[in-house]
């Protein structure tokens, strides 16, 4: 594709993207599409000529767009929001259009430093301490996911323990890792895949009523595992878990970490960017003087297209330790000064995409003012919703929702029913979760496109749903 065709083609397709955001509340926003129906409207053999750019524009319409969830629809409250926005897909497409491989400083010094800036900023954007900025003995990184965040916390926090004696011969003593049952899946994923095990991934208890990690329990298991003769990794508390956005006491569990050697790192994947509102800082408690590392997503709730993580850590030295390898080839005059980032030490692959791009664009357009104003709005959102599910006696509510997430549930008819009927009907789509034996809706507002009237809506129709399936109401 020559320049001219790209400049011709790409127009098209950023004229697309716009009419698609400017018309996307006329799409369903869970696709209706079954299982096998978007490949079997395609050749099942690769085209042995080239084909006209026009004939891929056209199969988007025509196949690809029915097997499309729509994440940016204002309708959509499922999982976490996974905010795009405009100054985010214009920094992705940058990126692409550099197509630059940034491993190393000397790849491309501009995506080294941006990134450094960036990460830097954003540290001063959620008021995390100097120790995490990259001026420091710490530093931020972008990671493709809070899952690959928490995994080079445990790698790093795997090399101080072992003094590096894990990574080199193996993992020959028995290793703990702490987290709860609220904790996200990924950090058993990590334990399986440093070699610590998933049994060796232990579940600290969590107070049944607010879901928060016990410290007395953490404490009991770590006493235990260790007169066995295990040695603590880690312990994982989470600000914002996935399923209710349950906040760890990260003061309580740090005071126990720093007690005993253990690494603490702090899993913020959703809510710590909620930190941009200086009266939301509190949900931060305790990591300034306790987080080995942190992790949160702009990807989530902070306006930045998939994939952007930042991953904080108070001392980068055990993470570059037992991360970097040097094969002759990547040898370089830059590295070796010792006068530069190279990220690939901070992350698990070799190669990382010019990922600041997206993030720097997106802060700059939106600004500090307008990072905070989205937050606000999300929550202010969520309150709306909160305050109509409590005027109705059909219906409980979970009281906390300090953030855009909100946990509900019909009392009578089957929460799983009303969210099958909302979401086959193609106006909403939200997700649930369990606690203890009840299943609750979680409704997750966070959209740059939701307004007041989209959640009197949603609530509308949820209401209805509940009274359309309850049998014996009278
Ligand atoms: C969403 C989430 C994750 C996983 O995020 P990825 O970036 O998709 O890996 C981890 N932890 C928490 C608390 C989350 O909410």
């Amino acid at each position: 594709m020559s320049p001219e065709e790209f400049r011709h083609y790409g127009k098209q397709v950023v004229d697309w993207i716009a009419d698609y955001l400017a018309g996307i509340e006329k799409y369903p926003v869970r696709s209706q599409s079954r299982p096998g129906e978007v490949r079997a409207m395609l050749p099942a053999h690769p085209p042995e000529q080239g084909e006209p750019y026009e004939k891929v524009l056209a199969d988007l319409d025509r196949v690809i767009m029915p097997g499309i969830t729509h994440w940016q629809h204002p309708n959509f409250f499922a999982y976490f929001p996974a905010n795009g926005s405009g100054p985010g897909i214009l920094g992705d497409l940058l990126s692409s259009g550099l197509g630059v491989q940034g491993m190393l400083w000397a790849t491309s010094p501009a995506c080294t430093e941006l990134e450094t800036l960036t990460v830097d900023w954003l540290a001063e954007l959620l008021g995390l301490r100097a120790h995490f900025r990259t001026d420091s003995a710490g530093g931020g990184v972008i990671q493709d996911s809070a899952s690959g965040a928490s995994l080079v916390a445990m790698l790093s926090a795997l090399q101080r323990v072992s003094g590096g004696v894990a990574g080199a011969d193996g993992i020959g003593e028995r290793y703990t890792v702490y987290v709860s049952s609220q904790t996200h899946s990924s950090l058993e994923k990590a334990g399986r895949i440093a070699g610590i095990g998933a049994h060796n991934v232990r579940t600290v208890r969590v107070d049944p009523e607010t879901l928060e990690m016990d410290p007395a329990h953490l404490l009991t298991l770590i006493d235990e595992d260790v007169a066995a003769g295990a040695i603590p990794v880690m312990v994982c508390a989470t600000i914002g878990t996935t399923s209710t956005t349950a906040i760890d006491p990260v003061r309580a569990i740090g005071e126990i970490c720093r007690e005993r050697g253990i690494w603490l790192h702090v899993d913020a994947a959703y809510a710590g960017v909620a930190a941009v509102c200086p009266e939301l800082r509190w949900i931060n408690d305790g990591v300034a003087e306790y987080a080995d590392s942190y992790a949160t997503n702009p990807h989530k709730w902070l306006l930045t297209n998939f994939d952007c993580t930042v991953l904080w850590v108070r001392d980068r030295k055990p993470m570059i330790d037992t991360l970097s390898i040097l094969p002759e080839f990547l040898r370089n005059q830059a590295s070796e000064s010792g006068d530069v980032i190279d990220y690939r030490d901070w992350q698990v692959p070799l190669g990382r995409r010019f990922r600041a791009l997206k993030l720097w664009s997106v802060i700059r357009w939106y600004g500090a003012e307008g990072l905070r104003d989205h937050v606000r709005t999300g929550i202010a959102l969520a309150e709306r919703f909160a305050s109509l599910v409590a005027a109705d006696p059909d219906f409980e509510l979970r009281s906390h929702h300090p953030f855009g997430l909100v946990c509900f549930r019909p009392l009578r008819t089957d929460a799983h029913d009303v969210m099958e009927l909302v979401n086959a009907s193609g106006e909403l789509y939200l997700s649930h979760t369990k606690i203890g034996d009840e299943v609750w809706l979680r409704m997750a507002i966070g959209s740059p496109a939701t307004k007041e009237h989209h959640i009197d809506k949603a609530w509308e129709t949820l209401r209805a749903a509940g009274k359309r399936i309850s049998p014996g109401r009278q």
